[in-house]
């Protein structure tokens, strides 16, 4: 301190003298310049030392004070550390020997008894305070610096330790005899050691000798290289392998020398493991790409190959390692072939989409065809890395397809072949005429083999016994043209028998030549065309001989009227001469109902060849079906009554209108009810019922007989059907019946229907006809007119007939009639004695020898004096078309054999008023 500066001195003390008598002692003891500030009181001594220093030093003397003695006022101005605000010199009463080492322990600087205050004595204890209490001061902050650097060495060590314990690594130092002095919580929880029982504790015992040489060999490693090193190590837990990746270094000491080995490993198990299976993945996927035949190819940005799978070798003959780094252009690859894939790989790496391609490589074996797959290969950021390419050989499927589309192709010739065919075929056998058929024949087989020019030419016997010529020729060569050239194709057209009929020959194939093929389609399409023609052959022939047994039947029935007509007239001579009595009468009675019956079969047989041939005109009128009933009741009621059947009616009783043949249809009902009555054994029931029903009227006819079976009644209808051939027998029917009335209710717009339960079932017949208004007026019919107006005014009746016996037989009916007669056997005859004897009445056959019946009517139509003769025809042609002709030729009336006597009166009776006789 200089002696310039100023030192404050605080002093304290109740005693105003004594505090002067020290200043004064002060001043002349030192060379100090002072500052005194006094205090009579402990609590004003405490309150100016505790003040701030500010930049004056200070010193506290404290003489005895009243308030407070001197170890109190230390008391309260040491602090914590024992240490003053400034520093105290403690003036002591007596010689301070007891009191003063107290006060230095307490904290004051120095301490000087009142009896040894001097100038000097007072001045050096000021010193002293001094230099002491900065001693004191410097000590303490000393010893605060080393608490704090102790208390910072503590808290990097708890640091370090909770370093090392948080870390999952295992984290050890190792002497340089190889004992732990180090661990970490990992370290002892994996050796299962708590802290003490680690400290100290070799590898040997906790490892085994065998890992623990293993573990020191690296330590020494570490020791002798005084370097870092890595390693890993391998250690075992139940027999388990754990692995470890073990970073080593030397702990040196300050002097530079070794003295332990650190170390920190990390169990790397998982990842080992991982590591393993992803070596085994990469194993099974080489072994994959390594087997697969498609070629596995991954590309780098730069379109440079950095993977291709084995199979490369087998395409291309060269090795997977020449394709490694480098692009396809780079290996030579055909600059098509190059582009494609580098476009591809481009893409695919551009869009982040798949790419497929196909594409053909020329190897060296030929050239095969592929499909490309290129996918983007994403890295973990989700950027595309790699494109990796799939190449699958598809030459194998690409021949399959076209094989498959060779077949489709030949399957689409075919069918359309076929089709062809199936439509020529058609043709053909729609085709009942020969010439057609061999039209179709030429042209099709021309169109179908796309031939220029075909001929067919055709020898067949004809039904008729003449041969059917036919050629054909169909050609597309312009008449300019020069005769198509290449091979000729020829296919004889063979009939049932092998015989040949004919000869298909085509010219100018479509490729020159005719292959196997159009051969057997040509052989096709003659056999079909052989078949037609034999169909239209045998169906010509089966036509002529319907034609010929209609023409037969018709001619069959005429025959058989002749020699009926007679046998009529002599029964009703017979019963007109009233001449018979008993067996003879019942005889004759049998003779007329058997005639009748005779004369119903021909009528059918003649009805149906007519109808078959379209020859029946129906006489159609507004009728009512009871009229039809009541006509058909006429002539069947002796039938039913004879074979004693009971007969129900069952009749409309407002008039239920129809349009139709009066005649016809009450042939129909008549058919009917003698069928019933003859398949009823005797005593049997029949009902016959006619009404309006649905707007229809219906005709039922219904017995309780034999009944029909299921497989007959279909056929009940067909023409000469009939149940059972005894049964007809004894029946005496033709199986015509009912084949006549399906065609007649059909003529009528109607249909029949026949129904039975079975045999002894009873059948029942349903005829169903069209309603039609009532009529505007009534109009008799003509067979109605014909009944009525009988007269037996005798005439002069004139008959001319071949046949003796029909011309007798109706000359004596006449006569019986009480008419005159004269009989005549041919026209010249008739002609002469109508001239001669002027006849009221001539009966005329028609099929007379030399003059016709029609010549001869016209003749005496021709004659003046004949005008008013009444010229009937009596004849076995009774079609609408012979009628017709004997209208033309003159007649009055038609009458058809055997000659009904009824009939002949009616006829009779309408005779023109008696012409003068000649004679
Ligand atoms: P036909 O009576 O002359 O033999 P049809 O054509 O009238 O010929 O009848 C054909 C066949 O139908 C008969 O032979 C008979 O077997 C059978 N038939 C017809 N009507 C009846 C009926 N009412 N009951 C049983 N069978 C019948």
């Amino acid at each position: 301190m200089k002696n310039s500066d100023v030192l404050r001195v605080l002093l304290a003390g109740s005693s105003a003298g004594d505090r002067q008598w020290i200043i004064e002692l002060l001043q002349s003891g030192s060379s100090w310049r002072f500052e005194f500030l006094e205090s009579d009181t402990g609590e004003a001594a405490l309150r100016q030392a505790l003040l701030p220093a500010g930049s004056l030093e200070r010193i506290l003397l404290a003489a005895p004070l009243a308030d407070m003695d001197a170890m109190r006022l230390l008391d309260r101005l040491v602090d914590p550390q024992g240490i003053t605000p400034c520093p105290v010199v403690v003036i002591t009463p007596g010689n301070g020997r007891e009191l003063g080492p107290v006060l230095l322990r307490a904290g004051a600087q120095d301490y000087i008894g009142e009896d040894w205050l001097s100038p000097y004595v007072l001045a050096r204890a000021v010193d002293n305070a001094r230099v002491r209490w900065a001693m004191e001061r410097d000590l303490c902050a000393r010893d605060d610096a080393l608490q704090r650097s102790e208390a910072f060495a503590r808290g990097v060590q708890r640091l370090t330790q909770t370093i090392i314990d948080g870390a999952g690594a295992l984290v050890f130092a190792k002497d340089l005899e190889g004992r732990y002095f180090l661990t970490n919580r990992a370290w002892r929880d994996r050796a299962g050691l708590s802290e003490e029982q680690a400290a100290g504790i070799t590898d040997e015992v906790v490892y085994g000798p065998q890992v623990a040489r293993d573990l020191r060999y690296n330590d020494q490693q570490v020791l002798a290289s005084g370097r870092l090193i890595v390693a890993e190590e391998t250690t075992y837990r139940q027999g388990q392998p754990v692995y470890y990746l073990s970073s080593k270094f030397p702990l040196v000491d300050e002097t530079g020398r070794t003295y332990a080995v650190c170390g920190v490993s990390t169990d790397v198990t998982s990842l080992k493991q991982a590591q393993a299976a992803l070596q085994a993945r990469e194993r099974e996927l080489q072994t994959l790409a390594d087997n697969t035949p498609d070629i596995l190819a991954r590309f780098d940005r730069q379109l440079r190959h950095v993977f291709v799978s084995a199979a490369i070798e087998r395409m291309t003959g060269r090795a997977p390692q020449e394709f490694i780094g480098r692009t396809p252009r780079e290996l030579g690859m055909p600059a098509g072939l190059s582009d494609c894939w580098e476009n591809a790989v481009q893409a695919a790496f551009q869009t982040g989409q798949a790419q497929t391609v196909e594409f053909n490589y020329p190897a060296p074996a030929g050239l095969h065809h592929f499909s490309g797959r290129f996918v983007p290969e994403f890295g973990p950021q989700g950027a595309i890395e790699h494109v990796l390419g799939v190449l699958h050989d598809i030459t194998e499927q690409k021949r399959a397809e076209q094989d498959i589309n060779r077949l489709l192709e030949e399957e689409r010739h075919y069918s359309r072949l076929l089709a062809r065919m199936a439509q020529a075929s058609r043709k053909m056998h729609a085709s009942l005429s020969a010439d057609e058929i061999v039209q179709v024949l030429t042209q099709q087989a021309r169109e179908i083999l796309g031939a220029r020019r075909a001929v067919t030419r055709l020898t067949l016997e004809a039904p008729d016994e003449r041969t059917l010529q036919a050629v054909a020729v169909a050609d597309d060569t312009p008449p300019t043209d020069p005769p198509p050239g290449g091979t000729l194709l020829a296919v004889p057209l063979t009939g049932q028998g092998g015989q040949q009929i004919g000869i298909v020959q085509l010219a100018g194939g479509p490729y020159g030549e005719f292959t196997a093929e159009d051969r057997a389609v040509l052989m096709q399409l003659a056999a079909i065309a052989s078949t037609s023609l034999e169909n239209a052959c045998l169906y010509a022939s089966l036509r002529e001989a319907d034609h010929r047994k209609d023409e037969f039947l018709a001619t069959l029935a005429h025959e058989l009227r002749n020699p009926l007509a007679p046998i009529r007239n002599g029964l009703e001579i017979l019963r007109r001469s009233g001449q018979l009595t008993g067996p003879a009468a019942r005889a004759r009675d049998m003779m007329e109902r058997q005639l009748a019956h005779m004369v119903r079969l021909v009528d059918d047989l003649l009805d149906v060849s007519r109808i078959s041939r379209g020859k029946v005109d129906l006489r159609l009128a507004r009728i009512t079906l009871q009229s039809v009933v009541d006509n058909a009741l006429e002539s069947s009621r002796p039938a039913i009554e004879g074979s004693g059947h009971s007969l129900v009616l069952q009749l409309a009783t407002q008039p239920v209108w129809i349009e139709g043949d009066l005649t016809r249809l009450a042939q129909v009902v008549s058919n009917l009810l003698n069928n019933a009555a003859k398949y009823t054994p005797a005593g049997g029931r029949i009902e016959l019922s006619a009404q309006a029903e649905a707007g229809r009227a219906v005709i039922r006819v219904i017995d309780n007989g034999t009944g029909i079976s299921a497989d007959m009644l279909p056929r009940v209808f067909d023409l000469f059907a009939q149940v059972d051939r005894t049964i007809e027998h004894s029946q005496g029917g033709l199986g015509i019946g009912l084949s006549l009335v399906k065609k007649l209710v059909e003529l009528h717009g109607g249909d029949i229907r026949a129904e039975s339960a079975g045999l002894s079932q009873g059948s029942r017949f349903t005829v169903r006809l069209p309603l039609a208004g009532p009529p505007g007026h009534a109009a008799p019919s003509a067979s109605e007119n014909g009944r009525t107006g009988l007269s037996a005014v005798p005439c002069r009746v004139l008959v001319c007939d071949d046949n003796v016996d029909g011309a007798e037989s109706l000359s004596l009916m006449l006569g019986l009639l009480g008419h005159e007669v004269r009989t005549v056997h041919d026209g010249s005859q008739a002609l002469e004695a109508a001239r001669a004897w002027r006849p009221e009445v001539v009966l005329l056959d028609i099929g007379l020898p030399g003059l016709s019946g029609y010549d001869v009517a016209q003749r005496l139509r021709a004659e003046p004096a004949l005008a008013g003769v009444l010229l009937v025809a009596v004849t076995g042609w009774g079609t609408e078309d012979d009628q017709r002709r004997s209208a033309q030729a003159g007649f009055d009336y038609h009458l058809t054999k055997p000659v009904e006597a009824s009939a002949l009166e009616a006829v009779l009776a309408c005779r023109r008023p008696a012409q003068p006789r000649a004679d």
